[in-house]
């Protein structure tokens, strides 16, 4: 099918999906530029709605609210909102099953249950409408269109009806999709004729999967197509990665922080900075005990909203404004999951991307650091010729870094095994804390 047709078609797809999409994107377009006051205000009026509407739809959040002494109609300030308490994804889960049957037309959705629950939810047709147009916003920001020719590096469904539900969903959207199940030297330069036949405006997916397929074209000494933008997603980008992508592609490398349950969480505008969607959410991050964990509160969905919803990543919610001129929230650091992390015994903190570096010494081409107990950390190197002396100094450097409170192994392996959604996790932690 022509280009031109298969964007048409996409183009009529998003119109269906809500036909009041474009009109909400249009008010986003405007929004973005607004005084900081007026995002605030509109955020305070879309939040005394949705609290009102707990308080009258859920025992739950009624108890909450009155326990706080918050009564939504006379919230002044976004500042109240730190009046209610965090809310778990077991608090969500049972508060779901006891909520009432919802009203009118609703999505149902569900996590993947990667993180060992499975959470259920339901969004309003409004609230996904608004969701899929803050999409088109911030691809707007590369001059990406809607229907524009997407790339997909993604993990390629286990079933079969899987894969034919994909395939419907690629074609509508005019997307073009390749599987990072399973990244060899072979694979990369059949994708990369694959990539230049299809001419994708952006390209879209996982960090690690759009990293190894650029390290093995570069190594080649070839490039990919040049793109409007790499937009990289549900993964941590690493430095190291985002130059070798940059590299290989020669088009920015834009990081989108998102989660089944929201959808669009943050964006990064071309200055840099990760924006939230404040239209549709508000951020927080709340320390506790060292660590920076984030809290979202949804403004628009009318259906078991999440209220100050612990979704399991870090990051701090800076004061900042950006250069670019948009006034939306700036997440000044992402630090990835929750459990990225390693509590020394002094109770101090260590994020995992202190692992990074050890990917740039000579010969590694894949790393895994798999913190195995309070005190004892395992290092799996993918590679050839690997420089083992350059290794040894590293986990020194490592070690000391951690005050000598680590104890640090580490060995080659043949494959770093990829994860059940197809991504590649370089920190992992077998340790619960807390418990
Ligand atoms: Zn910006």
């Amino acid at each position: 099918m022509p280009k031109n047709l298969r964007k048409r078609l996409s183009r009529l797809t998003s119109t269906l999906y809500g036909g009041s999409q474009r009109q909400i994107l249009k008010s986003l377009n405007q929004s973005q530029w607004w005084p900081k006051e007026q995002i605030e205000k509109h955020q305070l009026e879309r939040l005394r709605e949705t609290l009102a509407h707990c308080y009258d739809s859920y025992d739950f959040y009624r108890e909450r609210l009155d326990r706080a002494g918050v009564d939504p109609c006379n919230i002044k300030s976004l500042k109240e909102l730190a009046r209610l308490p965090v809310l778990t994804k077991e608090e969500y889960h049972s508060m779901y099953r006891n909520a009432p049957e919802a009203k009118g037309r609703v999505e149902h959705r569900k996590t993947s249950g990667t993180t060992g629950l499975a959470l259920q939810f339901r969004k309003t047709i409004e609230a996904t409408t608004i969701m899929r147009a803050l999409d088109s916003r911030s691809l707007s920001w590369y001059g990406i269109a809607p229907g524009d020719r997407q790339a997909r590096f993604w993990s390629a469904s286990e079933t079969s009806a899987g894969r034919w539900k994909q395939w419907g969903g690629d074609y509508l959207l005019n997307r073009y999709r390749f599987s990072v199940n399973q990244i060899d030297d072979g694979y990369a330069m059949r994708l990369l004729e694959d990539l230049r036949r299809c001419r994708p405006d952006y390209v879209y997916g996982y960090a690690s999967g759009i990293y190894e397929f650029s390290k093995l074209i570069l190594r080649h000494k070839v490039t990919a197509p040049r793109v409007k933008a790499v937009i990289v997603t549900s993964e941590m980008l690493y430095r190291h990665q985002k130059e070798v992508i940059h590299e290989a592609f020669g088009s920015p490398v834009v990081r989108e922080y998102g989660s089944t349950e929201f959808g669009p969480i943050a964006f990064e505008c071309e200055q840099g900075e990760l924006h939230v969607m404040d239209e549709n959410l508000i951020v927080e991050s709340c320390s506790d005990d060292g660590e920076q964990k984030l809290l979202v509160t949804e403004l628009n969905n009318r259906d078991v909203p999440f209220i100050r919803y612990e979704i399991g990543d870090a990051g701090v919610v800076g004061d900042r404004r950006c250069s670019c001129g948009r006034n939306l929230t700036v997440l000044s650091e992402l630090m990835g999951r929750t459990n990225g992390f390693i509590r020394l015994m002094d109770g101090s903190i260590i994020y995992d991307n202190i692992f990074d570096f050890l990917i740039t010494i000579a010969g590694v081409d894949q790393i895994q650091v798999v913190l195995v107990a309070r005190d004892k950390l395992q290092i799996f190197f993918k590679g050839n010729d690997i420089d083992w002396p350059g290794v040894e100094k590293a986990v020194e450097t490592l070690k000391g870094f951690c005050g000598g409170q680590i104890e640090m192994s580490w060995q080659q392996v043949d494959e770093i095994p990829l994860d059940k959604s197809g991504k590649r996790n370089y920190f992992k932690s077998l340790v619960g804390y807390g418990e």
